[in-house]
């Protein structure tokens, strides 16, 4: 088994851990300029060398097809910019906002939504951050704070402490959610220290791990989990929906068993962003409701993500099913489906 004692982040490191090949080295280099990429020793631990179509390296090791973009691509796919009411604060829907504490991740995932801000190793400053939450503490109506970025549990013990601190001075934040790759990509992070960090007086903070494939959910991956629960962080999961990763029923059940066997509840299964130079990792939307019913007829309703689309322009996330339920000829009737498919009447007033 390999064991890569630092972060790979250039082509020729890439070549020389055998994730890509020489002859590829010129085009990785270009994509590379691009892009950010950065493997962690986990995550490259995890991918057998000279393995083009591993689904664990194709989700981190760069490909020439970055460079093809699609004419419906687009640089700012989910509209965070519509919505940035402040500096590193989007606040799409009522009562929730997102506070982009960092652009810089510890791996970094080709199929990115925000590959084009993500990167730079620049944090919120401190202005930024105090206009940040001047802005949530003048609002009532902001239930819940998402950390995000990048990946916010990059940064140091010390600054998510200050950050859980601020917000638990704001007597109307509840809820405090961070979105990380953290726990998979370097689950070394996540100490007795960090946990401490995020568990901000008086808050209920929740952690939402991304995770594509159930091979991520290693036995480190699994403790670090394991350390945030055990705390008293309950953790759900986000997960992309990826051609060659975990585009069949199989994959994408084993990785909810997955999850949830690590105490950690299926939540979003993402239809993949129309990210630029993404086209190569995205389904379409029929294959994934289509996997969604397999998904419902084979494992147990603990393993169930809502299926959803972040609709490009900022109006936000919908469910797209599938949808079970029909109304009949005779519009006394609902047909409601069952998971095999077969059709039931049910009266319109229960
Ligand atoms: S961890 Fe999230 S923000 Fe970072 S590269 Fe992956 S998808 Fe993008």
């Amino acid at each position: 088994m390999r064991v890569t004692e630092k972060t790979l982040r250039s082509a020729a490191d890439l070549a020389d851990a055998r994730l890509i090949a020489h002859e590829k080295l010129p085009d990785i280099a270009r994509v590379a300029a691009r892009y950010a990429v950065a493997i962690t020793p986990a995550v490259a631990d995890l991918i057998p060398p000279d393995d083009a179509v591993d689904p664990i390296g194709r989700q981190f090791v760069p490909g020439g097809e970055e460079l093809v973009r699609h004419p419906d691509e687009r640089p700012d796919p989910i509209g965070d910019a519509a919505h940035e009411t402040v500096e590193g604060m989007v606040h799409r829907y009522p009562d929730r906002v997102l506070l982009k504490l960092t652009h810089t991740c510890a791996a970094y995932c080709r199929f990115c939504f925000r590959r084009e801000t993500v990167g730079s190793p620049t944090a919120l400053s401190r202005r930024a951050l105090t206009g940040a939450l001047d802005y949530i503490a003048e609002r009532p109506e902001i239930w819940e704070v998402i950390l995000s970025g990048g990946d916010p549990l990059v940064l140091s013990d010390r600054r998510l402490r200050e950050v859980a601190g601020r917000l638990a001075e704001i007597p109307h934040v509840k809820i405090l959610r961070v979105h990380t790759r953290v726990p998979v990509v370097a689950p070394e992070r996540i100490t007795p220290a960090l946990v401490r960090a995020l568990k901000a007086a008086g808050k209920a903070a929740y952690v939402v791990l991304h995770a594509n494939h159930a091979r991520e959910l290693s036995e480190a991956a699994r403790g670090a989990c394991a350390r945030l629960i055990d705390a008293g962080i309950p953790m759900l999961s986000q997960t992309v929906l990826l051609r060659g990763v975990n585009d069949d029923a199989q994959t994408l059940g084993d990785l909810m068993r997955a999850f949830i066997e690590c105490r950690i509840k299926p939540y979003y299964l993402h239809h993949c962003d129309l990210a630029p130079g993404t086209s190569h990792f995205r389904t379409t939307i029929a294959e994934g409701q289509d996997l969604m019913r397999a998904l419902r007829g084979r494992t147990s309703g603990l393993c169930q993500p809502t299926y959803v689309l972040d609709i490009p322009g900022g109006y936000g996330k919908s469910p797209i099913g599938p949808n079970y339920l029909g109304v009949a000829d005779r519009p006394e009737h609902y047909v409601v489906e069952d998971y095999c498919g077969r059709e039931h009447a049910y009266p319109p007033r229960g």
